[in-house]
């Protein structure tokens, strides 16, 4: 049994006939922060869905701690400890910032920093917010009240899919400064990336994903702006 806190292995993942992702093997170590970056279709979220319990495996496996979780369904996954923060924020748009907030917490009381009172002080703004409702937030508040839910069920394992997705530079920036603050308290973290800058600067290590294979991984300091540029764009 391997030894790294969260692990796929050959995993592959279909809609319908179409394959979205061929032998997958990855890992995440406690405490880490991975990035996987890759270009529109790549299968990034596919594998995160996959991750998540809400794509089905073809084959493969997926541990957390050495323990089968392929065959868990999404609520399960979550009760493991394992968060995301989707693509797109999906907030409920009608409930306001705390509401929506309060959601995450009903989820999975997890034992762990995260309350309204950890999330207040990590997004300041959501406190002056807390009771707007989502649809009356900027793109970057709706982006934290997202990260804020998942954060609630004080997962070991909090998994962004494409965060900075339609956000100026200014928001993203602000947005990424809570990564080390989380990973501070320990949490492992998988950023889902289409801005490369961005995913090199905060994380650990890398994987870049084209076509739905994994095309290349290694710490931000040991990887060439050419071997990305090829791992991206799936140069074999
Ligand atoms: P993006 O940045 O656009 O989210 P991605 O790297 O996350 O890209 P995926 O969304 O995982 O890529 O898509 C991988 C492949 O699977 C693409 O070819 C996509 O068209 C296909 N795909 C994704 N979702 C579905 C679906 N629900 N049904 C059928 N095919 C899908």
């Amino acid at each position: 049994m391997s030894g790294h806190f969260l692990e796929i292995n050959g995993l592959t993942a279909y809609y319908g006939d179409f394959q979205a992702l061929f032998g997958i093997d990855m890992y995440l170590d406690a405490g880490e922060t991975v990035a996987m970056i890759g270009a529109n279709g790549a299968g990034k979220s596919t594998l995160m869905r996959a991750l998540t319990g809400i794509v089905k495996i073809g084959s493969g496996n997926m541990t957390l701690e050495g323990e089968r979780i392929d065959h868990l369904d999404a609520p399960d996954i979550l009760l493991k400890g394992i968060a995301t923060v989707p693509e797109g924020r999906r907030l409920f748009p009608s409930l306001t910032v705390e509401e929506n907030l309060l959601i995450g917490a009903h989820a999975r009381k997890g034992e762990g920093p995260w309350n309204l009172k950890s999330l207040y002080e990590l997004f300041p703004i959501l406190a002056e917010r807390r009771r707007s409702p989502g649809t009356a937030l900027s793109g970057g508040q709706q982006q934290m009240v997202a990260i804020g839910r998942a954060l609630m069920s004080n997962p070991r394992v909090l998994l962004c899919d494409e965060i900075s997705l339609g956000l100026a530079p200014v928001v993203i920036k602000d947005i990424y400064a809570a990564v080390p603050r989380i990973k501070a308290v320990g949490t492992s973290i998988v950023v889902v990336e289409q801005d490369i800058g961005q995913a090199l600067k905060v994380a650990d290590r890398v994987y870049c994903m084209a076509e739905g294979r994994i095309t290349l991984e290694g710490r931000p300091d040991e990887l060439s702006r050419d071997a990305i540029h090829d791992a991206y764009f799936g140069v074999h």
